[in-house]
């Protein structure tokens, strides 16, 4: 059994896919191709947001943002400890200081309350500009957007959305990728919509920061190609991966209607013997990953394995026990919900297409 099953999906979308890639092949307009505008379009009709802007990856288009809002030394930026390193890795990056945050112990997402500690104690001690909060959607779930939007707003701060796990996900029919001043996904191909390569997409309702977006995509350009009027990155999605894309787009409400009758399915059963993960109402996850907890991890893990069934821990350590970010903070800082997140979590498998078979097997 796959963790993941890419190779299904493909075998169910081939005739569809190969189709595509060989219109490209043809076309030869291989950067920036048709195929790329047609996607963004897409993107932003299915999110719900005025502009889609596709690169090349999502830790891409983190730093992109963090471009846009001009992230730089001096600046603080909040963003949940329990995460993927990337979400920490892009302000610090620019040389801003990221401030880890503490989960909420039922969405495993940022928890408000601890946000709003750090963010005062960063203004008590008067050392960092408090300049943005990096919320994500872990597995799929979108972050409590009502309530850091609220928080953004009284501090004065920039409110980014990581969806790059949270792609599908909506609250009261809103969707991931429309929260905040700005959003970032990924298409990595785990991800719930993925490529077969690397690929990422930045969303905003507003204008000006499209357009900035769109400039530091490519090297900072201005209207005229080579008048380049800022320092920018080389980072565009390829022709080739936005004609998977687009196939791959069409399909995903009905991989994610099989995504949440698997997470059901899982709910109804293991919710007797683990922590299972808890949707709060009006919203709807993505299930990038289906994780649970349980204070016997690895001997659970080594009973799945025994069945044959895959698991994967994420994550199994926080952003502040992080080498890279260790060193850099003086002082050592406890977030206990995160750190026993990072001891008992584990994920099974979950993609669009678990078999009632499968999930029987998994279960049984
Ligand atoms: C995967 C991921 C990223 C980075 O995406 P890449 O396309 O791999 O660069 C950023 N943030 C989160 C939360 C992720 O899961």
């Amino acid at each position: 059994m796959e963790f993941i099953d890419l190779k299904a999906q493909y075998k169910h979308l081939k005739p569809r896919i190969d189709k595509r890639i060989q219109v490209v092949l043809e076309h030869g307009k291989y950067i920036m191709g048709p195929e790329v505008q047609e996607l963004e379009d897409k993107l932003a009709e299915y999110v719900g947001v005025k502009h889609a802007i596709t690169c090349a990856n999502g830790t891409d288009a983190l730093q992109l943002a963090m471009m846009v809002f001009n992230v730089k030394e001096g600046d603080a930026v909040f963003c949940p400890t329990f995460t993927f390193f990337a979400t920490a890795e892009a302000p610090a990056f620019f040389g801003a200081t990221p401030v880890f945050v503490d989960s909420d112990r039922k969405t495993f997402n940022i928890c408000p309350i601890d946000l709003e500690k750090r963010i005062e104690e960063t203004l008590s001690d008067g050392k960092l500009t408090p300049k943005a909060i990096v919320a994500v959607d872990l597995f799929g779930l979108p972050a409590n957007y009502p309530e850091l939007e609220r928080i953004a707003k009284k501090y004065g701060l920039k409110l980014i959305e990581d969806a790059a796990q949270g792609f599908g996900g909506s609250i009261d029919g809103k969707k991931a990728g429309s929260f905040g001043d700005i959003a970032t996904t990924s298409f990595f191909p785990a991800k719930p919509l993925g490529c077969y390569g690397d690929g990422g997409a930045i969303f905003t309702n507003n204008d000006d920061l499209a357009e900035l977006a769109r400039s530091y995509r490519v090297h900072g350009k201005g209207t005229d190609k080579y008048d380049n009027i800022r320092i920018g990155m080389n980072s565009r999605l390829d022709t080739i991966q936005a004609a998977i894309l687009l196939e791959k787009l069409a399909e995903f409400p009905k991989e994610l209607i099989n995504r949440n009758k698997a997470a059901a399915n899982y709910e109804e059963v293991l919710k007797e013997k683990y922590n299972t993960p808890k949707v709060p109402k009006g919203y709807v996850s993505s299930w990038a990953q289906y994780t649970i907890l349980s204070e016997k991890r690895d001997s659970v893990m080594a009973e799945y394995k025994k069945k044959g069934i895959p698991t994967v821990i994420y994550y199994g350590k926080c952003m502040h026990q992080q080498t890279a970010f260790n060193c850099s903070s003086s002082k050592k800082i406890s977030l206990p919900i995160a750190e026993n997140l990072a001891n008992q979590v584990f994920s099974l498998p979950m993609h669009g297409y678990l078999s009632a078979s499968q999930l029987a097997s998994i279960l049984g």
